[in-house]
């Protein structure tokens, strides 16, 4: 059977590509984004009430990933890119259908947009349904996945003066928490598991408007070098 979907909105997301976001919801609250709703969902009707939750469930398509072969093994960085698993048993990327699924907090509510945070998304993603969180039915006390049990430990970040200054500028002209963001994005360790730079190799990635380069001087440790206009 074949059934045609369409976005009910667009996600405006601090994330303008793929590297250096977390690899789940949560884990930045820094990260905020505002999702634009499409018509006729953009009115206020399609929200109304919505204010009265704290958490949404996203469904959303991974448009930036979408393959034409169905892949029934996939290699999840956080196994180190190594290791095979069935699609079913990962929350990776590449899937049937190509379709994601994130719970994140709903700080405002307006007619035709939501104001959110803890997301793990990339700018531009097509968000097929918003539903809300239902504790009593979403969390599941006695849940195990001895595959992915807890988050990844964080590593250390520091940051040259420079850039720090640099950060709390943008900061102040984005009106976005970009220090906080920019720490707890790079405390989750961005680069492939499997990879042991040289202490000169930087990194980068976009946030917001601007370039944030980065190395390693030591493996589990990051410092922060620039943050500069992207
Ligand atoms: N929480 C979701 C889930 O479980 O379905 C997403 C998990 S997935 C492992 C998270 C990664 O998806 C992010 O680190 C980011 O690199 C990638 N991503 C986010 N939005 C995307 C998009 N629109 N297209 C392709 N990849 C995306």
């Amino acid at each position: 059977m074949l059934h045609s979907v369409s976005p009910v909105g667009i996600l405006r997301s601090c994330f303008k590509e793929k590297f250096a976001i977390p690899r789940q919801p949560s884990l930045a609250p820094a990260a905020r984004g505002v999702l634009e709703l499409l018509p006729p969902y953009d009115t206020g009707e399609a929200v109304a009430g919505l204010e009265q939750v704290s958490h949404v469930w996203l469904l959303f398509l991974f448009h930036q990933a979408l393959e034409d072969k169905p892949r029934l093994r996939v290699r999840p960085p956080r196994l180190g890119g190594n290791r095979t698993l069935g699609v079913f048993a990962t929350r990776a990327t590449h899937r049937p259908n190509g379709i994601g699924q994130s719970v994140v907090r709903l700080d405002g509510v307006e007619p035709g947009r939501l104001h959110l945070s803890g997301i793990d998304l990339l700018d531009g993603t097509p968000v097929l349904d918003i539903k809300p969180y239902v504790p009593y039915a979403d969390i599941v006390e006695q849940a195990h996945n001895a595959i992915a049990d807890a988050p990844p430990a964080p590593i250390a970040v520091e940051w040259s003066a420079a850039a720090l200054a640099q950060a709390g500028e943008h900061a102040r002209r984005l009106g976005e928490p970009l220090v906080e963001l920019i720490e707890q994005c790079l405390a989750q360790d961005p680069r492939p598991a499997y990879q042991r730079p040289p202490a000169e190799r930087r990194y980068g990635a976009r946030l917001w408007d601007v370039d944030v380069h980065w190395h390693y001087p030591e493996p589990q440790r990051i410092r922060v070098l620039e943050v500069v206009p992207g």
